[in-house]
């Protein structure tokens, strides 16, 4: 038996960030995981996501607005041999720097998979661990209807192992990862289909921006499908796929995207040894403190069902450590306005609340919108123009700002800041009081009227 102060089980963001800073505060840490370091965010999400966005945005860049700047630049072919080189070797990086993070902090790393035998231990290849603290952060899995032939589709994670572009693709979903796989497949060169079930997409979000991205991806040629719900799928004679329907169309393609939601996978950890409880959708329950209902068992990240963005699992982890580890009995994460980016084309940056979230929570004559909508710099003088439009929602008679929300070029980079004065209490005067900073995108935060 081996025994430490702390064990995560699971190496994604969550579960690194929290033992790296149990560690630094002198703690013996144990971090178990079965796959790669770095979990979804570094291997199957964020990180060679973002790689092929920008890839995406480099082929928009030399085709579409290159001509009008003058560039005759001809864009001759898409190596994904080479395109799937950097983002691997970049990827290998980022498992080398997190290795030696840990290596420094001297955390034990066990390569396996971590299962509880009881509430303070955890047995990985044979060997017994035990900690009086142990942390659950071992993430979600993509998840896919169950209809005849979805497994002839790939997820997520089979998105990233595609060895070609495929020439036509259906993304099924109407979330996060439907709008920005679309967008990457679309902008590197496939024929995209989006099948959405509803009319629109990111209806969790302020409903200007996904009204915006649909006009705007429609405008870009991605063929959406609304109320357009898979029945089956079947493989035709030539090795492409049918996706049928419920509304009775046929989408012919050569690959299938399903991008449908993520679900916990909780299967052979243990937690009935622990006496673990979970919700009914199989999250990890836990409480403000990330507490689960046993003492001493901890949970952080998306197996826990709230907010499933790398930074909020990064953030919880370090301050559950904090917590546990530095004397900080009252540490915990605030899960209200943390902004987000949708990385879309172009991109959306969002926190605080919608116009509608915010009007039912306030009424409406507490309620003042300020919006702004124009073409960006960077397209207008092309032929292309692309639209960008931004939003602040202000409460009450000092015009606090509860929600700030923008789609368009520069969006992803101009958040973080606005996201600061927000959770600071800015006013809508405080904005006004800030020079703008000319000729730019976000100059439209600080002088709409
Ligand atoms: P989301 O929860 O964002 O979206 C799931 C989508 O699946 C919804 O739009 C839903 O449609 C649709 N859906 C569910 N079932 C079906 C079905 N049977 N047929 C058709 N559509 C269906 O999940 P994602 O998988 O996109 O992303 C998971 C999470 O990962 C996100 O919520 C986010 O927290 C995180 N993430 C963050 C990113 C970032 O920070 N940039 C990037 C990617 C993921 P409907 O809207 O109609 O209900």
């Amino acid at each position: 038996m081996k025994r430490y102060d702390y064990i995560a089980i699971g190496g994604g963001s969550g579960g690194i960030a929290s033992v790296n800073r149990a560690a630094m505060h002198g703690r013996r840490c144990a971090l178990i995981e079965v796959g790669a370091i770095g979990g979804t965010c570094v291997n199957m999400g964020c990180v060679p996501k973002k790689v092929m966005w920008h890839a995406a945005q480099l082929v928009e860049a030399v085709q579409r607005y290159a001509p009008d700047y003058g560039l005759q630049a001809r864009l001759e072919r898409l190596d994904w041999v080479q395109l799937l080189a950097s983002r691997t070797a970049y990827i290998a990086r980022i498992h080398a720097s997190y290795e030696a993070g840990l290596q420094r902090n001297g955390v034990d790393r066990y390569t396996g998979f971590g299962r509880f035998v009881d509430a303070h231990t955890v047995e990985v290849n044979g060997v017994r661990l035990t900690a009086p603290h142990i942390l659950i952060a071992t993430g979600t899995k993509p998840a896919r209807p169950g209809i005849p032939g979805a497994e002839l589709g790939i997820d997520s994670e089979g998105f990233f192992a595609l060895q070609a572009l495929p020439a036509r693709v259906a993304v099924v979903g109407a979330g996060y990862i439907a709008v920005e796989l679309s967008g990457v497949l679309h902008g590197l060169g496939a024929q995209t289909h989006l099948l959405l079930r509803g009319e629109g997409v990111l209806r969790a979000f302020d409903a200007m921006l996904g009204e915006t991205l649909v006009q705007i991806m429609e405008e870009d040629g991605i063929h959406l499908h609304r109320h357009a719900e898979p029945q089956r799928i079947t493989r035709q004679a030539d090795g492409s796929l049918a996706v049928h329907l419920r509304n009775g169309e046929v989408v012919e393609v050569d690959c299938l995207l399903w991008a449908t939601g993520r679900k916990p996978d909780t299967r052979g950890l243990g937690l009935e040894a622990a006496g673990v409880a979970c919700d009914e959708q199989g999250y990890v329950k836990v409480d403000d403190y990330q507490d689960t209902n046993v003492a001493g068992i901890h949970a952080v990240g998306d197996i826990t069902g709230r907010l499933a963005l790398t930074p909020v699992a990064v953030a919880a982890g370090r301050r559950l450590a904090e917590r546990l580890f530095n004397g900080k009995p009252d540490e915990r994460l605030d899960y209200n306005n943390v902004p987000t980016v949708v990385f879309s084309h172009p991109p959306i940056g969002t926190v605080g609340l919608s116009e509608a979230q915010a009007r039912a929570q306030y009424g409406d004559a507490a309620i003042k919108v300020y919006t702004s909508s124009f073409a960006a710099m960077y397209t207008a003088v092309t032929r292309h123009r692309q639209p960008v439009r931004m939003k602040l929602v202000c409460e009450g008679p000092q015009q606090r700002i509860v929600g700030i929300h923008g789609i368009g070029h520069g969006m992803d980079e101009i958040l973080q800041g606005f996201a600061v004065a927000l959770k600071m209490g800015a006013t809508k005067r405080d904005f006004d009081d800030t020079v703008a900073i000319h000729p730019t995108v976000a100059e439209e935060f600080v002088t709409m009227r």
